[in-house]
């Protein structure tokens, strides 16, 4: 197995495309690519030519570069095979446990539904690397458009579940505005305080908070830690269930 090569492409207002490269084979693999031209040129830099695309998740600001893509490279283009009617120009249909092959490097799908019905990520062990889309941000997760809260704990459970060390590739930079919600549920924690102090730097030096590691997710991320005495106390949920303490805390979100 490989080692994924992989370069961040900032595009839009705050969308994150990833190209992932595989130097023994020279394959190389665009995540959510939104659009073009910022891709291309990062292609064309490094002088890698695009075999693959993978999406998570149907959204536009994460497919919308597809059909061009495909168009002009030749590119095969993965997707949730439950979602297929709704990825453009998707070749290969995958879905829970199966592997997903970039030259030699070898990703694990994850079907990860709440964000939308058919979302998955990508979890290349070798790299170290997991592509979450909308599913699982830094300090944050997606919105519950198409699935319910149970869903989606379900979901990111299979993700916290992942090895501690592993960077999380998500696609938005939605960092600063998550943590300052989770600062207002989780106000005591000190690792969440401490992060969000290297966030707001780096955010003032315009850095990216992107990646993050499941580690940092896992002591600070409020939808990782209902169990959290401090966010059952904030929110008014002592001793409550996992589902409901994520769910009230989801809609606490939506209305921050
Ligand atoms: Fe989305
Ligand atoms: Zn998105």
């Amino acid at each position: 197995m490989a080692k994924l090569e992989i370069v961040q492409v900032p595009v839009m207002n705050d969308n994150y495309v990833y190209l992932a490269h595989d130097a023994g084979s020279g394959a190389t693999a665009a995540v959510d690519p939104a659009v073009v031209p910022p891709v291309l040129a990062v292609l064309e830099e490094k002088g890698w030519s695009l075999s693959h695309i993978l999406n998570t998740h149907h959204h536009g600001d994460h497919t919308g570069g597809n059909l061009e893509l495909k168009d002009r490279t030749g590119c095969t283009i993965v997707g949730c095979g439950g979602d297929a009617e709704r990825i453009p120009g998707i070749d290969v249909r995958v879905g829970e446990g199966d592997s997903v092959s970039v030259g030699g490097a070898a990703g694990k799908v994850f079907e990860v539904p709440g964000h939308t019905s058919g979302h998955i990520a990508y979890w290349f062990e070798e790299s170290g690397a997991l592509f979450s889309g909308d599913a699982l941000f830094a300090m944050g997760c997606g919105r519950l458009f198409e699935g319910s809260a149970a869903q989606m704990w379900q979901s990111l459970q299979k993700l916290m579940a992942l090895p501690a060390d592993t960077r999380v590739y998500c696609a938005h930079e939605y960092t600063q505005a998550n943590g300052r919600f989770a600062l207002s549920v989780e106000p005591d924690n000190a690792d969440l305080v401490a992060r969000m102090a290297a966030v707001d730097q780096l955010r003032r030096d315009d850095q990216p908070t992107v990646p993050s590691t499941l580690a940092e997710e896992l002591a600070t991320n409020p939808f990782l830690r209902p169990d959290s005495g401090d966010l059952q106390r904030t929110i008014g949920l002592e001793g409550g269930d996992p589902v409901t303490v994520f769910a009230r805390t989801r809609e606490l979100k939506d209305n921050f």
